[in-house]
């Protein structure tokens, strides 16, 4: 049942539809299907690193992680893609618990502690949902060496909202660590003030919807929108990033607005771990 509610839920958000658009033929949805299995555990999976940036003096403030799989035949397959799949075979689960471990041994790696540096990971609801996730992420932490503190969890408000006790506890404990919890894509789902008031994240990420709206023709009520939600999460005493800034016009009226940090092709793309490492202040070479 608790599936079933899922999949509804999905459903009447925009994922389904993003995933039908990028598809193509269903037949071709059961080829990627069968691929996938097993594709974990035979080493095809491949984390991209994105900087999230001071805005005004550009620095850096870490990197999100952002998973892609390696296809034997297609080449990379972006998440959009294949995580729909994932989640609905529950190969997420095993995804998801690679890519924690693999980005905190990054980071590790590269010395985030001593740089200041944070990595967000973003996670499945399937994987809040699991009545062992705290004990996994604080196992994962421990092997890897790396700080607590320097962990940021990426969660989206359907996860939180389909079981906000669970979702309650879970923060609670993960907290408790020190992990840092973050809301991805907000103000993109149908309940985000309800989240913000149940449960306190430390971070804010605005979704880059909205970043791209802000030149266009709804300009003024998009820079509305965009002004209250960076003041909401400094009220709450939360980090606000802004996610997609892609031209300097966006990065000047943000940084107008008093955005602390940002996300974008402006700034950053996605990289493979050599290319990410580059981007660090006096980086060391990634290992490979
Ligand atoms: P997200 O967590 O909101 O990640 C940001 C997405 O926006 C990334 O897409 C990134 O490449 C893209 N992006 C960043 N800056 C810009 C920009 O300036 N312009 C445009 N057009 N796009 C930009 P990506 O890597 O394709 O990931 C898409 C989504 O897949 C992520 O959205 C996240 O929800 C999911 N995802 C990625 N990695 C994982 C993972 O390890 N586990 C889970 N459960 N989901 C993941
Ligand atoms: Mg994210
Ligand atoms: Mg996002
Ligand atoms: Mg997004």
């Amino acid at each position: 049942a608790d599936l079933a509610m899922y999949r509804v839920k999905r459903s009447g958000g925009n994922q389904v539809l993003h995933f039908e658009a990028q598809m193509g033929e269903p037949g071709e949805r059961q080829q990627l299907e069968r691929d996938l299995r097993g594709a974990c555990e035979r080493g095809e999976m491949r984390l991209h690193y994105q900087g999230r940036h001071d805005l005004r003096g550009r620095q850096l403030a870490g990197f999100e992680a952002l998973v892609r799989w390696e296809h034997p035949t297609r080449g990379l397959v972006p998440p959009c893609q294949f995580i729909p799949l994932a989640e609905d075979s529950r190969a997420i689960l095993n995804i998801g618990e690679w890519v924690l471990r693999e980005a905190c041994a990054q980071a590790a790696a590269w010395d985030f502690e001593r740089r200041g540096l944070c990595m967000s990971v973003n996670v499945s609801p399937l994987q809040f949902e699991l009545p062992d996730f705290v004990q996994t992420v604080s196992g994962v932490l421990k092997r890897s060496g790396l700080n607590p503190r320097h962990l940021i969890l990426e969660v989206t408000e359907s996860l939180v909202m389909h079981d906000l006790e669970r979702a309650q506890r879970h923060m609670r404990d993960l907290k408790a660590l020190g992990v840092q919890i973050a809301i991805d894509d907000f103000g993109t789902g149908y309940s985000s003030l309800s989240v913000l008031q149940a449960l306190p994240f430390d971070q804010l990420k605005i979704d880059r919807s909205f970043t791209n709206a802000l030149t266009g023709p709804r300009a003024p009520r998009v820079t509305a929108l965009m002004t209250a939600m960076i003041q909401l999460a400094q009220t709450l005493d939360m980090t606000v990033t802004v996610e997609g800034i892609e031209t300097e016009e966006q990065r000047r009226i943000l940084t107008g607005l008093g955005c602390d940090h940002a996300q974008g092709f402006l700034l950053s793309r996605p990289l493979p771990p050599a290319q990410a490492a580059a981007l660090i202040p006096d980086a060391t070479p990634a290992p490979s």
